[in-house]
């Protein structure tokens, strides 16, 4: 109902007005002298009609000789807007709606859109990654190229799970802002026409499309599992870590240079395995934080553990004992939250110690993918299966060698 105008009866009285997002349970209008009104008895007498957000629905024409792509909303900046004249209500983020806001991307492709959630990314759990995972898959059966788009916050963790679970032959690019659309420095409209470039370009494989600077002038294409949120306000807040972006999109030009290595259209089988362990945990050690954090989770039934370690890969010694019992029936992958670098545990003797304890190295991995690899290690495959393939390299998600 929200965003749309509605006649009802309460209190004796009659009253108009436009439904406005309400976190009680109470109906809050919006009253045609612009003040906010909530009613907690109330009869609907009728919905008049639907209040337009974003302009007019212009009508989409469809190009034969241009490529076709899917977008699909999930929520986050990206799809939210404040109409000031009638209080905040979000974009429902039509085709038409995307097509009027940034007509431009009408010349690049034939888009259809859908939307599949509407909320903000701290919300997301496994589960929207595993509907989502389903969506991208079936929607890759018959478009060229899909775009996601995602609140910023945790776009990392759900584009690198997807990675994971979905082999694509074909692009598919997450894709936010750090600016709403209505603010002067929004950076919705470049970062989505860059995307709307890569989804129909030569790659197939998971990517994540956001501003490569602060200024508007080129976009970076990361790799899902090498990607992470580095600013909290920064419009260039995504980087890539222990890898080189896949790809720079300039604006406005959107050419792409190809930057590194890449899986290109069509290389890869459309193939989806859509189970995810939840019960992995990823645990940041800090100086004095006791092992039996580990025993609460392992008493819970976790049998995933990711572990951000200090430096090389360490916790300290007093966790040895535990960590070794932990391993007997767990697979406990070490990361750093040094973030730069890889894991070397041979150096020094706690790292020693862990790994006769059992403990496996989480190579140059992010403690963030290796926490959505393990999920989706131990939700497809075998435990000892699980245990072999998290050392291994299977999307990109371990550079065979650090650069410096
Ligand atoms: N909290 C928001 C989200 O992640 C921030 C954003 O979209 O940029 O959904």
């Amino acid at each position: 109902m929200i965003g749309k105008r509605v006649r009802i009866k309460a209190k004796g009285k009659i009253f108009e007005g436009i439904v406005m997002p309400s976190f009680t349970g109470n109906l809050v209008l919006k009253l045609d002298n612009g003040y906010n009104a909530g009613f907690k008895d109330y009869e609907l007498i009728e919905v008049l009609e639907e209040v337009r957000i974003q302009g007019q629905k212009p009508e989409i024409a469809r190009h034969e000789d241009l490529p076709n792509v899917k977008i699909i909303s999930t929520g986050g900046t990206i799809a939210s807007r404040v109409d000031y004249r009638t209080g905040a209500v979000t974009s429902q983020f039509t085709a038409e709606e995307i097509v009027s806001d940034v007509p431009e991307i009408a010349e690049i492709c034939n888009v259809d859109a859908e939307l599949l959630y509407n909320i903000l990314s701290e919300n997301m759990k496994p589960n929207n990654w595993i509907v989502l995972a389903r969506r991208v898959y079936e929607a890759l059966k018959e478009y060229d190229g899909v775009i996601i788009t995602h609140g910023t916050d945790t776009m990392h963790y759900t584009a690198s799970a997807l990675a994971f679970m979905l082999l694509t032959p074909k692009p598919v690019v997450f894709v936010g802002a750090q600016r709403s659309s209505d603010r002067p420095s929004s950076d919705a409209a470049m970062n989505l026409l860059c995307s709307a470039k890569l989804s129909v370009s030569d790659v197939g494989e998971v990517l994540v499309c956001m501003h490569g600077s602060t200024n508007d002038d080129f976009c970076y294409a990361h790799r899902a599992v090498k990607v992470r949120k580095m600013h909290t306000s920064r419009r260039d807040a995504f980087q890539s870590i222990n890898a080189k972006p896949v790809a720079r999109i300039d604006y406005p030009s959107l050419n792409i240079e190809w930057i590194s290595w890449r899986y290109r259209r069509g290389e890869r089988e459309l193939k989806l395995l859509d189970k995810l362990e939840e019960k992995v945990v990823l645990i940041k050690f800090f100086p004095g934080l006791n092992a039996d954090v580990l025993e609460y989770f392992h008493s819970k039934g976790y049998r995933g553990f990711v572990i951000e370690g200090t430096g090389l890969g360490h916790v300290s010694t007093d966790w040895i004992n535990t960590l070794k019992r932990i391993c007997e029936d767990s697979v406990v992958v070490m990361t750093s939250q040094c973030l730069h670098g890889r894991i070397c545990d041979r150096v020094y003797d706690t790292g020693r110690d862990l790994l006769k304890a059992g403990v496996i190295e989480g190579e140059d991995m992010l403690p963030e993918v290796a926490l959505t690899k393990l999920m989706f290690l131990l939700g497809n495959y075998d435990f000892e299966e699980a245990k072999k393939l998290v050392k291994k390299n299977l999307i990109g998600e371990i550079e065979p060698r650090s650069t410096y």
